[in-house]
């Protein structure tokens, strides 16, 4: 059986990577649906132009539509833009369209550049403490970069998630990452920290897989997830459909993978007080 855990209050994840490719977007709208899927409130944030997770989510995200943009750039509130995710009771959805690509340079010379998307959030879940009806989680999908928007969401995070390819080169770059998320610490937000790592495409057949499961745990140690996501073409397949595994292929092992490390995430949390 399977327990999923109320958090005593709202826990804020940034899904994070500046690499393209490593399963980001699928690992933020797969847990969002599993936590969902378990009744949990959950709100998932799309923050890069490419607006990969709105698609997953049947959420409209064309030109044209207010999202993650008018909020950032126009001062809109989250409220005038959250969409309700049409597979789940009990999720909602900033969707991002293609205008954002022009936000990373707007937001330059902005006041309080860094912040617009911590304090609309914040604003966000006050309102909807307010109503009764308050956010479990908030998941916030990153784009493959470490600019400004990438910023936004580790200043309005408490939480880093960061999925890791099993694949060559797998650590290139992470580096990088971490002495980014160390600034943010120091100037920005110290409450920030590194809560989950999350091995994806991991392929039981190959030895790749294998040693670089190895190197990560040996570099991260606790942070890292014993739930490994298997590479699986009912996970590739999902968002076509504008679905996450979890509703396309409710019983596949790429479902039943989300779910166990949604569970591993919700379960932690609760330990961590
Ligand atoms: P990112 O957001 O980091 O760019 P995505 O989540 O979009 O990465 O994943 C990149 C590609 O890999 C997508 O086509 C996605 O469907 C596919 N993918 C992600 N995870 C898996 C998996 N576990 N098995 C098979 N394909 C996957
Ligand atoms: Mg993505």
């Amino acid at each position: 059986s399977t327990t999923f855990p109320k958090p005593a209050e709202t826990r804020i994840l940034t899904v994070a990577n500046q690499k393209g490719g490593v399963g980001k977007t699928t690992t933020a709208v797969n847990v969002a649906a599993a936590l969902a899927y378990h009744g949990l409130e959950v709100l998932v944030v799309d923050i890069d132009p490419q607006g990969n997770a709105s698609t997953a989510l049947s959420v409209e995200h064309s030109t044209g539509v207010a999202g993650i943009y008018e909020v950032l750039i126009d001062d809109y509130d989250i409220s005038q833009v959250v969409a309700e995710a049409p597979d789940f009771e009990t999720m909602k959805c900033v969707p991002a369209t293609i205008d954002l690509a022009g936000a990373e340079i707007e937001l330059v010379s902005k006041v309080a550049r860094e912040l617009r998307l911590q304090r609309a959030l914040g604003k966000y879940l006050r309102e909807r403490e307010a109503e009764g009806n308050p956010v479990d989680y908030v998941l916030i999908d990153c784009p493959p970069s470490l600019g400004l928007l990438t910023v936004n969401a580790f200043v309005a995070a408490r939480e880093v998630l960061i999925p890791i390819q099993c694949e060559y080169y797998a650590l290139e770059g992470v580096s990088q990452l971490l002495k980014n998320i160390q600034l943010i610490q120091q100037h920005l937000n110290p409450e920030l920290w590194i809560s989950t790592v999350l091995l994806t495409m991991y392929d039981g057949r190959t030895r790749l897989s294998a040693q670089v499961a190895e190197e990560v745990r040996a570099h991260f140690g606790e942070q890292v997830l014993d739930t490994v996501i298997p590479r699986s073409v009912r996970i590739s397949e999902a968002p076509s459909y504008g679905k996450t595994v979890i509703t396309y292929e409710p019983s596949s092992t790429g479902a039943l993978s989300y779910r166990e490390a949604a569970e591993e995430i919700s379960l932690r949390g609760a330990a961590n007080g």
